[in-house]
């Protein structure tokens, strides 16, 4: 029964550990916790992204709304998409865009085992870099969990973890331009990693029209404050 008892306690200790870097997620980290992580920029500066594409409808018009703007941002591609829309991931990369790493597919890694979670990010590095033709040191995994298989294996393939310091909640499908310009500003443009959403391909269906609307304004408040963008994961340790 004791040996039973212990073996339940080692059991509820290894989740916990597997899963307590996942926490980052559920818990708000201060940004003096991990800043870097994060990606709390200087004061001045700030740092578009954008998750879950490349998407041959959503990402073009993205990419003419930062030209428009003369801002360069950072993609977070996953590979499965890529693969098939490489021109649109090669477009990213050509128009002077950082592109980073979100996954192979669109998983949850609490749910994965170590090795899938290995291949999943070996392989989507290689397609990202295949069709893009970047050289991919940035990953920010699906939902933001960072679990400690994908850390490990993150550091094994070089790639540099990344979250966000605000968010538009955009993939929801009740968002509108108001509520996602509104979640941005309320968690901070100054200084901030911006996380958005090039396609629906994970989210509510058109959620993409209320996001472009919501960037169009966001662009403009950028420059009015007279914040500079800067590519995501830049000029920061760790
Ligand atoms: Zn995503």
């Amino acid at each position: 029964m004791r040996a039973r008892a212990q073996a339940a306690a080692l059991f509820a200790a290894a989740a916990v550990l597997h899963s307590a870097p996942a926490l980052t997620w559920f818990f708000p980290v201060t940004k003096h916790v991990a800043p870097s992580l994060l990606g709390v920029r200087p004061e001045g500066e700030v740092a578009i992204t954008f998750d879950d594409g490349p998407d041959p409808v959503s990402t073009p018009l993205v990419l003419d709304l930062l030209a428009h703007h003369r801002v360069k941002a950072t993609f977070f591609m996953l590979g499965d998409m890529a693969k098939r829309h490489p021109g649109v991931a090669r477009m990213v990369a050509e128009e002077g865009h950082q592109v980073g790493l979100h996954g192979l597919y669109h998983r949850n890694a609490l749910f994965r085992s170590y090795p899938t979670i290995g291949y999943d990010l070996k392989r989507g590095k290689e397609l990202l870099e295949d069709t893009s033709g970047q050289r991919v040191h940035l990953m920010r995994p699906p939902y933001g969990v960072l679990s400690t298989a994908v850390l490990m294996h993150a550091r094994r393939l070089d790639l540099k973890p990344l979250l966000w310091t605000s968010w538009g909640r955009d993939w929801r499908a009740v968002a509108t331009k108001e509520s996602i310009v509104s979640d941005v500003m309320r968690h901070g443009i100054d200084g901030a990693t911006v996380l958005l959403h090039d396609s629906d391909c994970t989210s509510a269906p058109g959620s993409t029209h209320a996001m472009l609307q919501a960037l169009a304004e966001l662009l403009e408040t950028i420059q009015e404050r007279g914040l500079r963008t800067v590519m995501a994961g830049s000029g920061t340790s760790a």
